[in-house]
Protein backbone atom coordinates (compact mmCIF):
# COMPACT_ATOMS: atom_id res chain seq x y z
CA UNK A 1 0.00 0.00 0.00
CA UNK A 2 0.80 3.38 -1.11
CA UNK A 3 2.48 4.83 2.16
CA UNK A 4 1.20 8.91 1.64
CA UNK A 5 -2.62 9.92 1.89
CA UNK A 6 -3.98 9.87 -1.70
CA UNK A 7 -6.38 11.55 -4.11
CA UNK A 8 -9.84 10.35 -4.86
CA UNK A 9 -8.61 9.01 -8.13
CA UNK A 10 -5.45 7.61 -6.83
CA UNK A 11 -6.81 6.06 -3.41
CA UNK A 12 -9.60 4.18 -6.39
CA UNK A 13 -6.80 2.70 -8.53
CA UNK A 14 -4.63 1.24 -5.64
CA UNK A 15 -8.35 -0.45 -4.14
CA UNK A 16 -8.91 -1.77 -7.70
CA UNK A 17 -5.64 -2.86 -8.04
CA UNK A 18 -5.17 -4.43 -4.52
CA UNK A 19 -8.91 -5.85 -4.67
CA UNK A 20 -8.75 -6.96 -7.98
CA UNK A 21 -10.51 -10.37 -7.02
CA UNK A 22 -12.84 -9.13 -5.06
CA UNK A 23 -16.03 -7.07 -7.64
CA UNK A 24 -18.86 -7.05 -4.81
CA UNK A 25 -16.25 -5.47 -2.01
CA UNK A 26 -14.63 -3.08 -4.70
CA UNK A 27 -18.36 -2.51 -5.50
CA UNK A 28 -19.55 -1.39 -1.57
CA UNK A 29 -16.25 0.52 -1.30
CA UNK A 30 -16.48 2.58 -4.32
CA UNK A 31 -20.08 3.24 -3.21
CA UNK A 32 -18.88 4.60 0.20
CA UNK A 33 -16.01 6.68 -0.97
CA UNK A 34 -17.68 8.66 -3.23
CA UNK A 35 -20.19 9.81 -0.22
CA UNK A 36 -17.27 10.21 1.97
CA UNK A 37 -14.56 12.00 -0.08
CA UNK A 38 -15.58 15.12 0.47
CA UNK A 39 -16.15 14.69 4.53
CA UNK A 40 -12.25 13.80 3.62
CA UNK A 41 -11.97 16.68 1.96
CA UNK A 42 -12.87 18.80 4.87
CA UNK A 43 -11.57 16.90 7.88
CA UNK A 44 -7.81 17.00 7.38
CA UNK A 45 -6.96 14.83 10.49
CA UNK A 46 -9.02 11.91 9.20
CA UNK A 47 -6.89 12.21 5.98
CA UNK A 48 -3.83 12.46 8.47
CA UNK A 49 -4.65 9.29 10.01
CA UNK A 50 -5.57 7.60 6.97
CA UNK A 51 -8.75 6.39 8.30
CA UNK A 52 -10.44 5.35 4.48
CA UNK A 53 -7.09 3.38 3.79
CA UNK A 54 -7.85 1.29 7.27
CA UNK A 55 -11.15 0.59 6.80
CA UNK A 56 -11.08 -0.52 3.67
CA UNK A 57 -8.91 -3.60 4.72
CA UNK A 58 -10.36 -6.02 7.48
CA UNK A 59 -8.79 -6.38 10.58
CA UNK A 60 -8.26 -9.81 9.45
CA UNK A 61 -10.06 -12.61 7.11
CA UNK A 62 -10.35 -15.93 8.85
CA UNK A 63 -10.11 -19.00 6.23
CA UNK A 64 -11.08 -22.64 7.35
CA UNK A 65 -11.90 -25.71 5.38
CA UNK A 66 -15.04 -27.39 6.38
CA UNK A 67 -15.44 -31.40 6.36
CA UNK A 68 -18.53 -33.20 7.48
CA UNK A 69 -20.01 -36.53 6.64
CA UNK A 70 -23.37 -37.05 4.12
CA UNK A 71 -25.80 -39.83 5.51
CA UNK A 72 -24.36 -41.88 3.02
CA UNK A 73 -20.65 -42.08 4.49
CA UNK A 74 -19.18 -39.95 1.90
CA UNK A 75 -17.00 -36.71 3.05
CA UNK A 76 -17.76 -33.40 1.69
CA UNK A 77 -15.90 -30.46 1.72
CA UNK A 78 -16.86 -26.83 2.50
CA UNK A 79 -14.92 -23.67 2.59
CA UNK A 80 -15.69 -21.60 5.58
CA UNK A 81 -14.62 -17.96 6.22
CA UNK A 82 -15.00 -15.19 9.29
CA UNK A 83 -14.12 -11.48 8.37
CA UNK A 84 -13.84 -9.64 10.93
CA UNK A 85 -14.05 -6.00 9.72
CA UNK A 86 -13.68 -3.80 12.49
CA UNK A 87 -14.08 -3.67 16.26
CA UNK A 88 -13.44 0.08 16.70
CA UNK A 89 -17.39 0.41 17.91
CA UNK A 90 -17.78 -2.88 20.00
CA UNK A 91 -17.17 -6.69 19.40
CA UNK A 92 -17.28 -7.35 15.95
CA UNK A 93 -21.21 -8.15 14.78
CA UNK A 94 -22.52 -9.59 11.47
CA UNK A 95 -24.62 -12.87 10.32
CA UNK A 96 -23.37 -15.96 8.36
CA UNK A 97 -24.81 -17.20 5.06
CA UNK A 98 -24.92 -20.53 4.11
CA UNK A 99 -25.01 -20.71 -0.20
CA UNK A 100 -23.16 -22.47 -2.98
CA UNK A 101 -22.63 -18.82 -4.91
CA UNK A 102 -20.75 -17.62 -1.15
CA UNK A 103 -17.26 -16.21 -1.71
CA UNK A 104 -14.80 -14.69 -0.18
CA UNK A 105 -15.56 -11.29 -2.24
CA UNK A 106 -19.14 -11.68 -0.63
CA UNK A 107 -18.32 -11.99 2.84
CA UNK A 108 -15.51 -8.91 2.50
CA UNK A 109 -17.95 -6.82 1.04
CA UNK A 110 -21.24 -8.11 3.74
CA UNK A 111 -18.21 -7.07 6.55
CA UNK A 112 -17.80 -3.59 5.20
CA UNK A 113 -20.78 -2.82 4.79
CA UNK A 114 -22.06 -4.26 8.62
CA UNK A 115 -19.34 -1.86 10.16
CA UNK A 116 -21.03 1.45 8.65
CA UNK A 117 -24.55 -0.01 9.46
CA UNK A 118 -23.47 -1.18 13.24
CA UNK A 119 -22.60 2.47 12.82
CA UNK A 120 -25.75 3.93 12.32
CA UNK A 121 -27.48 2.22 15.45
CA UNK A 122 -26.58 3.21 18.85
CA UNK A 123 -25.61 0.62 20.01
CA UNK A 124 -21.75 -0.72 20.84
CA UNK A 125 -21.38 -2.74 17.49
CA UNK A 126 -18.39 -3.71 15.83
CA UNK A 127 -18.73 -5.17 11.76
CA UNK A 128 -17.90 -8.46 10.94
CA UNK A 129 -19.53 -11.07 8.62
CA UNK A 130 -19.30 -15.25 7.47
CA UNK A 131 -20.28 -17.80 5.84
CA UNK A 132 -19.79 -21.09 3.43
CA UNK A 133 -20.54 -22.21 -0.30
CA UNK A 134 -21.89 -25.21 1.59
CA UNK A 135 -25.70 -25.20 -0.23
CA UNK A 136 -28.36 -27.16 2.48
CA UNK A 137 -30.74 -27.59 -0.69
CA UNK A 138 -31.72 -31.60 -0.58
CA UNK A 139 -29.56 -32.07 2.68
CA UNK A 140 -31.21 -33.99 5.35
CA UNK A 141 -31.81 -32.35 8.95
CA UNK A 142 -28.83 -34.97 9.85
CA UNK A 143 -26.47 -33.40 7.37
CA UNK A 144 -27.50 -29.35 7.95
CA UNK A 145 -26.75 -30.25 11.65
CA UNK A 146 -23.32 -32.37 11.29
CA UNK A 147 -22.26 -29.30 8.75
CA UNK A 148 -23.37 -26.56 11.64
CA UNK A 149 -21.55 -28.86 14.00
CA UNK A 150 -17.82 -28.74 11.59
CA UNK A 151 -18.09 -25.13 10.55
CA UNK A 152 -18.23 -24.05 14.49
CA UNK A 153 -15.73 -26.44 15.53
CA UNK A 154 -13.34 -24.05 13.00
CA UNK A 155 -15.01 -20.74 14.24
CA UNK A 156 -15.40 -21.08 17.81
CA UNK A 157 -11.61 -20.37 18.57
CA UNK A 158 -12.36 -16.75 16.94
CA UNK A 159 -15.86 -16.07 18.69
CA UNK A 160 -17.39 -15.08 21.70
CA UNK A 161 -19.51 -12.51 23.22
CA UNK A 162 -16.68 -9.87 24.16
CA UNK A 163 -15.04 -10.69 20.63
CA UNK A 164 -17.18 -11.88 18.57
CA UNK A 165 -21.04 -12.69 18.24
CA UNK A 166 -22.01 -14.49 14.78
CA UNK A 167 -25.86 -14.40 13.82
CA UNK A 168 -28.19 -15.23 10.92
CA UNK A 169 -28.28 -14.42 7.32
CA UNK A 170 -29.22 -16.31 3.81
CA UNK A 171 -29.81 -19.87 4.80
CA UNK A 172 -28.97 -19.10 8.45
CA UNK A 173 -32.28 -19.31 10.65
CA UNK A 174 -32.64 -20.27 14.65
CA UNK A 175 -32.88 -23.89 13.53
CA UNK A 176 -29.33 -23.36 12.19
CA UNK A 177 -28.07 -20.80 15.15
CA UNK A 178 -29.72 -23.76 17.34
CA UNK A 179 -26.89 -26.32 15.72
CA UNK A 180 -23.94 -23.93 15.64
CA UNK A 181 -24.92 -23.11 19.17
CA UNK A 182 -25.16 -26.39 21.00
CA UNK A 183 -21.44 -27.01 19.52
CA UNK A 184 -19.91 -23.88 20.52
CA UNK A 185 -21.49 -24.84 24.13
CA UNK A 186 -20.05 -28.47 23.86
CA UNK A 187 -16.69 -27.44 22.56
CA UNK A 188 -15.97 -23.92 24.80
CA UNK A 189 -18.04 -25.90 27.73
CA UNK A 190 -19.27 -22.39 28.67
CA UNK A 191 -23.16 -20.97 28.00
CA UNK A 192 -22.49 -17.84 26.78
CA UNK A 193 -24.19 -15.22 24.50
CA UNK A 194 -21.89 -16.29 21.43
CA UNK A 195 -24.55 -16.09 18.68
CA UNK A 196 -27.67 -13.81 18.10
CA UNK A 197 -31.22 -14.94 16.77
CA UNK A 198 -31.11 -17.60 19.24
CA UNK A 199 -34.49 -19.48 20.42
CA UNK A 200 -36.14 -17.23 23.04
CA UNK A 201 -36.63 -20.38 25.43
CA UNK A 202 -32.86 -20.36 25.72
CA UNK A 203 -31.09 -17.22 25.62
CA UNK A 204 -33.05 -15.32 22.36
CA UNK A 205 -34.80 -12.23 22.63
CA UNK A 206 -38.80 -11.95 21.23
CA UNK A 207 -39.01 -9.99 17.60
CA UNK A 208 -35.47 -11.31 16.37
CA UNK A 209 -36.71 -12.86 13.74
CA UNK A 210 -39.35 -10.15 12.73
CA UNK A 211 -37.14 -7.40 13.32
CA UNK A 212 -35.14 -6.81 10.23
CA UNK A 213 -38.32 -6.86 8.00
CA UNK A 214 -40.74 -5.31 10.01
CA UNK A 215 -37.59 -2.53 10.89
CA UNK A 216 -37.26 -2.38 7.08
CA UNK A 217 -41.10 -1.30 6.64
CA UNK A 218 -40.92 0.88 9.74
CA UNK A 219 -38.47 2.53 8.14
CA UNK A 220 -40.21 3.38 4.47
CA UNK A 221 -42.90 4.58 6.74
CA UNK A 222 -40.87 7.02 7.86
CA UNK A 223 -39.37 7.59 4.59
CA UNK A 224 -42.98 8.56 2.95
CA UNK A 225 -43.79 10.50 6.14
CA UNK A 226 -41.24 12.93 5.59
CA UNK A 227 -42.13 13.23 1.49
CA UNK A 228 -45.85 13.82 2.80
CA UNK A 229 -46.94 10.52 1.59
CA UNK A 230 -48.26 7.40 3.29
CA UNK A 231 -47.66 3.54 3.05
CA UNK A 232 -51.75 2.99 3.95
CA UNK A 233 -53.47 1.63 0.54
CA UNK A 234 -50.11 1.44 -1.21
CA UNK A 235 -48.83 -1.97 -2.99
CA UNK A 236 -45.79 -3.49 -2.66
CA UNK A 237 -43.91 -5.87 -4.56
CA UNK A 238 -41.16 -7.59 -1.88
CA UNK A 239 -38.56 -9.98 -3.73
CA UNK A 240 -37.65 -13.02 -2.08
CA UNK A 241 -40.17 -14.84 0.36
CA UNK A 242 -37.08 -15.86 3.28
CA UNK A 243 -36.62 -13.86 6.60
CA UNK A 244 -36.81 -10.82 5.79
CA UNK A 245 -39.22 -10.69 2.63
CA UNK A 246 -42.12 -12.40 4.64
CA UNK A 247 -41.77 -10.73 7.83
CA UNK A 248 -42.01 -7.12 5.53
CA UNK A 249 -44.95 -8.58 4.02
CA UNK A 250 -46.53 -9.22 7.48
CA UNK A 251 -45.63 -5.79 8.86
CA UNK A 252 -46.82 -4.15 5.06
CA UNK A 253 -50.14 -5.56 5.53
CA UNK A 254 -50.14 -3.89 9.50
CA UNK A 255 -49.32 -0.64 7.54
CA UNK A 256 -52.81 -1.29 5.05
CA UNK A 257 -50.57 -2.00 1.99
CA UNK A 258 -51.56 -4.76 -0.42
CA UNK A 259 -48.59 -7.44 -1.01
CA UNK A 260 -48.42 -7.67 -4.94
CA UNK A 261 -45.59 -10.03 -5.22
CA UNK A 262 -43.00 -12.45 -3.53
CA UNK A 263 -39.94 -13.96 -5.11
CA UNK A 264 -37.74 -16.76 -5.17
CA UNK A 265 -34.87 -17.30 -7.34
CA UNK A 266 -36.84 -19.18 -9.70
CA UNK A 267 -39.40 -16.72 -10.19
CA UNK A 268 -42.05 -14.39 -8.88
CA UNK A 269 -45.37 -15.25 -7.40
CA UNK A 270 -48.70 -12.83 -8.02
CA UNK A 271 -51.64 -11.61 -6.46
CA UNK A 272 -54.34 -9.62 -8.34
CA UNK A 273 -55.36 -7.99 -5.04
CA UNK A 274 -53.01 -9.03 -1.90
CA UNK A 275 -51.37 -11.70 -0.63
CA UNK A 276 -53.04 -12.35 2.69
CA UNK A 277 -51.49 -12.91 6.49
CA UNK A 278 -52.37 -16.71 5.83
CA UNK A 279 -50.34 -16.53 2.69
CA UNK A 280 -47.75 -15.49 4.11
CA UNK A 281 -48.13 -18.10 6.70
CA UNK A 282 -48.50 -21.05 4.72
CA UNK A 283 -45.44 -20.02 3.14
CA UNK A 284 -43.69 -19.66 6.21
CA UNK A 285 -45.11 -23.43 7.06
CA UNK A 286 -43.84 -24.81 4.16
CA UNK A 287 -40.01 -22.97 4.91
CA UNK A 288 -39.89 -24.49 8.11
CA UNK A 289 -40.45 -28.30 6.83
CA UNK A 290 -38.22 -27.33 3.56
CA UNK A 291 -40.89 -27.73 1.36
CA UNK A 292 -41.12 -23.89 0.21
CA UNK A 293 -40.99 -23.97 -3.48
CA UNK A 294 -43.19 -20.93 -4.48
CA UNK A 295 -44.64 -22.78 -8.01
CA UNK A 296 -46.64 -25.47 -5.94
CA UNK A 297 -48.07 -23.20 -3.79
CA UNK A 298 -49.35 -20.82 -6.38
CA UNK A 299 -52.79 -21.94 -6.55
CA UNK A 300 -53.54 -22.85 -3.11
CA UNK A 301 -52.59 -19.28 -2.46
CA UNK A 302 -54.53 -18.00 -5.43
CA UNK A 303 -51.86 -16.29 -6.93
CA UNK A 304 -50.38 -16.23 -10.14
CA UNK A 305 -46.98 -18.34 -10.82
CA UNK A 306 -44.21 -16.23 -13.47
CA UNK A 307 -41.10 -18.29 -13.85
CA UNK A 308 -37.59 -16.73 -14.55
CA UNK A 309 -39.54 -13.41 -13.73
CA UNK A 310 -38.39 -11.13 -10.93
CA UNK A 311 -40.79 -9.71 -8.20
CA UNK A 312 -39.63 -6.12 -9.59
CA UNK A 313 -42.25 -6.93 -12.80
CA UNK A 314 -44.87 -6.88 -11.24
CA UNK A 315 -45.73 -2.75 -10.90
CA UNK A 316 -45.82 -1.34 -7.67
CA UNK A 317 -46.33 1.83 -5.55
CA UNK A 318 -43.33 0.46 -2.96
CA UNK A 319 -40.55 -1.83 -3.54
CA UNK A 320 -39.02 -4.35 -0.95
CA UNK A 321 -35.76 -5.80 -2.81
CA UNK A 322 -35.65 -8.96 0.14
CA UNK A 323 -33.64 -11.61 -1.47
CA UNK A 324 -29.77 -10.91 -2.21
CA UNK A 325 -26.94 -8.53 -3.41
CA UNK A 326 -27.25 -6.71 -6.66
CA UNK A 327 -30.57 -8.50 -7.88
CA UNK A 328 -32.26 -5.17 -9.09
CA UNK A 329 -30.33 -3.97 -11.46
CA UNK A 330 -30.35 -0.68 -14.01
CA UNK A 331 -32.90 -2.28 -16.53
CA UNK A 332 -35.32 -2.88 -13.02
CA UNK A 333 -34.89 0.14 -11.90
CA UNK A 334 -35.43 1.84 -15.53
CA UNK A 335 -38.62 0.14 -15.12
CA UNK A 336 -39.55 0.81 -12.28
CA UNK A 337 -39.56 4.14 -12.68
CA UNK A 338 -41.43 4.52 -15.18
CA UNK A 339 -44.18 2.02 -13.64
CA UNK A 340 -44.54 4.92 -11.09
CA UNK A 341 -42.92 3.42 -8.10
CA UNK A 342 -42.17 6.00 -5.63
CA UNK A 343 -40.75 4.58 -3.04
CA UNK A 344 -37.24 1.71 -2.39
CA UNK A 345 -36.12 0.48 0.51
CA UNK A 346 -33.24 -2.53 0.45
CA UNK A 347 -33.97 -5.16 2.71
CA UNK A 348 -31.08 -7.16 1.49
CA UNK A 349 -27.76 -6.19 1.51
CA UNK A 350 -27.13 -4.23 -1.66
CA UNK A 351 -29.86 -4.91 -3.20
CA UNK A 352 -28.84 -2.77 -5.94
CA UNK A 353 -26.78 -2.65 -8.50
CA UNK A 354 -23.91 0.15 -8.59
CA UNK A 355 -25.54 1.30 -12.05
CA UNK A 356 -29.36 1.13 -10.35
CA UNK A 357 -27.77 2.90 -7.92
CA UNK A 358 -26.97 5.83 -9.91
CA UNK A 359 -30.51 5.72 -11.79
CA UNK A 360 -32.62 5.86 -8.39
CA UNK A 361 -30.46 8.73 -6.75
CA UNK A 362 -30.06 10.54 -9.52
CA UNK A 363 -33.67 10.96 -10.13
CA UNK A 364 -36.83 12.96 -7.69
CA UNK A 365 -39.29 10.73 -8.45
CA UNK A 366 -38.21 7.85 -6.09
CA UNK A 367 -37.59 7.67 -2.69
CA UNK A 368 -34.33 5.46 -2.45
CA UNK A 369 -32.75 4.11 1.19
CA UNK A 370 -29.75 1.73 1.07
CA UNK A 371 -29.71 -1.61 2.84
CA UNK A 372 -27.31 -0.07 5.65
CA UNK A 373 -29.57 2.43 7.05
CA UNK A 374 -32.86 0.38 5.76
CA UNK A 375 -32.27 -3.05 7.61
CA UNK A 376 -30.47 -1.97 10.41
CA UNK A 377 -33.41 -3.38 12.46
CA UNK A 378 -32.28 -6.82 12.82
CA UNK A 379 -28.87 -5.93 14.24
CA UNK A 380 -30.69 -3.50 16.66
CA UNK A 381 -32.69 -6.01 18.40
CA UNK A 382 -29.50 -8.61 18.08
CA UNK A 383 -27.71 -5.93 20.20
CA UNK A 384 -30.84 -5.99 22.51
CA UNK A 385 -30.12 -9.85 22.63
CA UNK A 386 -26.26 -9.58 23.18
CA UNK A 387 -27.49 -6.97 26.34
CA UNK A 388 -29.90 -9.22 27.99
CA UNK A 389 -27.55 -12.09 27.79
CA UNK A 390 -24.92 -10.08 29.36
CA UNK A 391 -27.13 -9.67 32.31
CA UNK A 392 -27.95 -13.05 32.47
CA UNK A 393 -31.70 -11.89 32.12
CA UNK A 394 -34.78 -13.33 29.94
CA UNK A 395 -36.17 -9.77 30.21
CA UNK A 396 -37.61 -8.73 27.34
CA UNK A 397 -38.78 -5.16 26.61
CA UNK A 398 -43.11 -4.89 27.19
CA UNK A 399 -43.00 -3.75 23.79
CA UNK A 400 -39.92 -4.59 21.39
CA UNK A 401 -41.91 -2.96 18.39
CA UNK A 402 -41.96 0.30 19.97
CA UNK A 403 -38.58 -0.49 20.69
CA UNK A 404 -37.36 -1.40 17.17
CA UNK A 405 -39.66 1.60 15.53
CA UNK A 406 -37.55 4.07 17.76
CA UNK A 407 -34.35 2.38 16.80
CA UNK A 408 -35.35 3.34 13.03
CA UNK A 409 -37.12 6.41 13.79
CA UNK A 410 -33.17 7.41 15.41
CA UNK A 411 -31.30 5.85 12.16
CA UNK A 412 -33.48 8.01 9.74
CA UNK A 413 -33.10 11.53 11.71
CA UNK A 414 -29.27 10.11 11.75
CA UNK A 415 -29.20 9.91 8.11
CA UNK A 416 -31.42 12.58 6.77
CA UNK A 417 -28.75 14.88 9.08
CA UNK A 418 -26.14 14.00 7.52
CA UNK A 419 -27.64 13.83 3.86
CA UNK A 420 -25.72 16.68 1.75
CA UNK A 421 -29.06 17.20 -0.10
CA UNK A 422 -32.58 16.81 1.08
CA UNK A 423 -33.61 13.06 1.27
CA UNK A 424 -30.65 11.38 -0.03
CA UNK A 425 -30.44 8.79 2.17
CA UNK A 426 -27.66 6.93 0.88
CA UNK A 427 -24.92 9.66 1.45
CA UNK A 428 -26.83 10.06 4.47
CA UNK A 429 -26.42 6.84 6.01
CA UNK A 430 -22.48 6.69 4.64
CA UNK A 431 -21.22 9.87 6.37
CA UNK A 432 -23.05 9.02 9.24
CA UNK A 433 -21.68 5.95 10.01
CA UNK A 434 -18.24 7.10 8.59
CA UNK A 435 -18.31 9.77 11.21
CA UNK A 436 -19.01 7.29 14.42
CA UNK A 437 -16.26 4.75 12.81
CA UNK A 438 -13.51 7.67 12.04
CA UNK A 439 -14.05 9.14 15.48
CA UNK A 440 -13.89 6.29 17.18
CA UNK A 441 -10.09 5.38 15.37
CA UNK A 442 -9.17 8.93 15.96
CA UNK A 443 -9.62 8.39 19.68
CA UNK A 444 -8.01 5.12 19.85
CA UNK A 445 -4.83 6.11 18.20
CA UNK A 446 -3.14 4.15 15.94
CA UNK A 447 -3.55 0.41 17.05
P1 LIG B 1 -33.39 -16.32 3.68
O1 LIG B 1 -32.44 -17.42 3.45
O2 LIG B 1 -34.39 -16.47 4.75
O3 LIG B 1 -34.19 -15.97 2.32
C1 LIG B 1 -33.48 -15.60 1.17
C2 LIG B 1 -34.49 -15.40 0.04
O4 LIG B 1 -33.81 -14.79 -1.04
C3 LIG B 1 -35.09 -16.69 -0.48
O5 LIG B 1 -36.39 -16.44 -0.94
C4 LIG B 1 -34.16 -17.04 -1.65
O6 LIG B 1 -34.79 -17.79 -2.69
C5 LIG B 1 -33.84 -15.67 -2.18
N1 LIG B 1 -32.49 -15.70 -2.78
C6 LIG B 1 -31.32 -16.03 -2.18
N2 LIG B 1 -30.29 -15.98 -3.05
C7 LIG B 1 -30.85 -15.58 -4.22
C8 LIG B 1 -30.33 -15.32 -5.50
N3 LIG B 1 -29.02 -15.48 -5.76
N4 LIG B 1 -31.20 -14.90 -6.47
C9 LIG B 1 -32.52 -14.75 -6.21
N5 LIG B 1 -33.07 -14.99 -5.00
C10 LIG B 1 -32.26 -15.39 -4.04
O7 LIG B 1 -32.49 -15.02 3.92
P2 LIG B 1 -32.87 -13.67 4.69
O8 LIG B 1 -34.27 -13.33 4.42
O9 LIG B 1 -32.39 -13.80 6.08
O10 LIG B 1 -31.91 -12.63 3.98
C11 LIG B 1 -32.31 -11.93 2.78
C12 LIG B 1 -31.43 -10.71 2.60
O11 LIG B 1 -31.56 -9.85 3.75
C13 LIG B 1 -29.92 -10.98 2.48
O12 LIG B 1 -29.35 -10.03 1.62
C14 LIG B 1 -29.40 -10.72 3.89
O13 LIG B 1 -28.04 -10.37 3.90
C15 LIG B 1 -30.28 -9.55 4.29
N6 LIG B 1 -30.36 -9.35 5.73
C16 LIG B 1 -30.87 -10.33 6.54
C17 LIG B 1 -30.97 -10.12 7.89
C18 LIG B 1 -31.64 -11.09 8.80
O14 LIG B 1 -31.92 -10.69 9.96
N7 LIG B 1 -31.93 -12.30 8.38
C19 LIG B 1 -30.44 -8.88 8.52
C20 LIG B 1 -30.01 -7.88 7.56
C21 LIG B 1 -29.94 -8.15 6.23
P3 LIG B 1 -34.44 -19.35 -2.85
O15 LIG B 1 -35.09 -20.00 -1.67
O16 LIG B 1 -35.03 -19.71 -4.16
O17 LIG B 1 -32.94 -19.43 -2.82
Amino acid sequence: MTQTPLDQADFLDEARRTHAGAPEFLQALEEITADIWPVLEQTPEYRKARVLERLSDPDRIIRFRVSWMRDDGSVAINRGWRVQHSNLLGPYKGGLRFHADVSESEIRFLALEQTVKNALTPLSLGGAKGGSDFDPSGCSEGEIMRFCQAFMMQLAPFIGPRRDIPAGDINVSSREIGYLFGAYRAQTQTFEGALTGKDTGWGGTCLRAEATGYGLVHFASLMAEEAGRSLDGACVAISGAGNVALHAAERALKYGMSVRALSSSQGALAWKTSASQDDIERIKQARKNRNADLESLASELGASWHGGRKAFDIPADVVLPCATQNELDADDAAQLLDQGCWLIAEGSNMASTADAMVRLRETDSVLYAPSKAANAGGVAVSGFEMAENARFSAHNPDDPDAELKRVMADIHTLCLDHAPSKGDYAAGANIAGFHRVARAMLDQGVA
